[in-house]
């Protein structure tokens, strides 16, 4: 192994008698990234003022920082872009999708899928009309569903709920055998593991920077357009800043080079430099080595609790090729729990209607940390300390 995790955990603020099992929902802080953006905000927005957008490249960080992520995912370089958030990229993706097949009616996904993916797809369908329909299947029956009706598939390669992990490959052969186009949805991906677009056929993909890339609350999604499609692809949301001259202020939209036409408006510069900052930790890290460590906490984690907590039932898959890099456990009680780990400075998370959930993250967590949360979860459980009115009135972010 040639990443030091010793070294990458001292980039991170992590405050003290916290284990922190959720950077799969909001990373940490990196303490580069403080520096960075009061920088940003003092030296470049304080002083050069409206210059900053030429003389501080502001204009250029949307493809500058996308050609880093752009690493992270195995994609060409020069072909990921940031903006907006990754519910706005998942639309893009699919309304551009349906273009590129007309007469295909169909968007396939799967009942395990986000519900914001969902949703962005049924609007998607209601605006064009009601021609459009999405189709969900279980996840084990996606392969099967693709066929000739289908115009797109839109899969989030690992559950959100469950940490099952869809074989990227396989699909996207399916989707291309029959016609059909592929977005992936690399939310719990993208630092996650390696991840391959280019490889595994993608032809668009589309993910968060807030939760394994550690940007902060809000940050960049990223949006990737496979070279063959780049120069083609009709952006539905066709803003300003995706258009070939923004500057031209041309009454008419013309599309900019590549994926640069799948820019909107205004980019958010504090928020790119926050996350330019958080990606200086991923250069000392080789993914492989990241996704062997990933694979060692996570199965300590799941070893340790089920020899600690026989009523708590694993969800996730076991096999290393199904999952990502969570792990899931399934109670009736599980938010009254959750609520009782965090007290405990044990922070995952909750998603209904029953599911713990873990996210590992080798930049800042090793096996201390694991044994540290699998003790405080197994003394709750034995205890019943969870079992308290305190822990069961639901906050409004689970
Ligand atoms: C986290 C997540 C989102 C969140 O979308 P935002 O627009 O960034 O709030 C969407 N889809 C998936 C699959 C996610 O995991």
């Amino acid at each position: 192994m040639t990443t030091d995790f010793t070294a990458t955990k001292r980039q991170f603020h992590l405050p003290q008698g916290v284990i922190y099992l959720d950077g799969n929902s909001l990373g940490p802080l990196p303490k580069a990234a403080a520096a960075r953006v009061a920088e940003t905000m003092l030296a470049e927005w304080g002083e050069l003022l409206i210059r900053a957008w030429n003389q501080a490249g502001w204009m250029a960080m949307p493809a500058r920082v996308g050609d880093r992520i752009a690493r992270l995912i195995g994609a060409e370089p020069g072909h990921v872009v940031m903006g907006d958030t990754l519910s706005i990229k998942v639309y893009q993706a699919l309304a551009s999708c349906l273009q590129m097949r007309p007469g295909r009616r169909i968007i396939l996904s799967d009942t395990g899928n986000f519900p914001s993916d969902l949703y962005m797809a049924q609007g998607l369908c209601r605006t064009l009309g009601g021609a459009y329909a999405l189709k969900t299947v279980a996840p084990e029956d996606v392969l099967a569903a693709i066929d000739e009706s289908t115009a797109v598939v839109m899969i989030t390669e690992v559950d959100y709920r469950t940490g099952r992990r869809h074989d990227m490959a396989a699909l996207s052969a399916r989707a291309h055998a029959v016609g059909a186009l592929i977005i992936w949805d690399l939310a719990h991906s993208a630092g996650a593991f390696p991840v391959g677009v280019a490889a595994g056929g993608a032809d668009f993909a589309v993910g968060c920077s807030y939760k394994y890339l550690n940007s902060g609350p809000g940050g960049p999604a990223f949006v990737y357009v496979a070279p063959r499609h780049a120069e083609t692809v009709q952006p539905a949301l066709a803003g300003w800043l995706g258009h070939e001259a923004p500057f031209a202020f041309d009454r008419t939209y013309r599309p900019g080079a590549g994926v640069e036409r799948m820019r909107v408006g205004t980019p958010p510069i504090l928020q790119l430099a926050a996350l330019d900052a958080a990606l200086d930790v991923w250069d000392s890290v080789d993914l492989e080595d990241l996704r062997a460590q990933s694979l060692a906490l996570t199965d300590r984690f799941i070893a340790g609790v089920e020899a600690s907590c026989p009523m708590l039932t694993l969800v996730t898959p076991r096999p290393h090729a199904e999952r990502g890099s969570q792990v899931s456990f399934r109670h009736a009680e599980g938010y009254a729990i959750m609520q009782a780990l965090i007290a405990e400075g044990v922070i995952g998370d909750f998603r209904a209607p029953d599911i713990l959930r873990f996210g590992f993250t080798p930049l800042y967590i090793g096996a201390e940390e694991v044994d540290g949360a699998v003790a405080i979860l197994a003394r709750i459980m034995a205890s019943g300390s969870w079992d308290r009115p305190e822990f069961k009135a639901r906050a409004k972010v689970t």
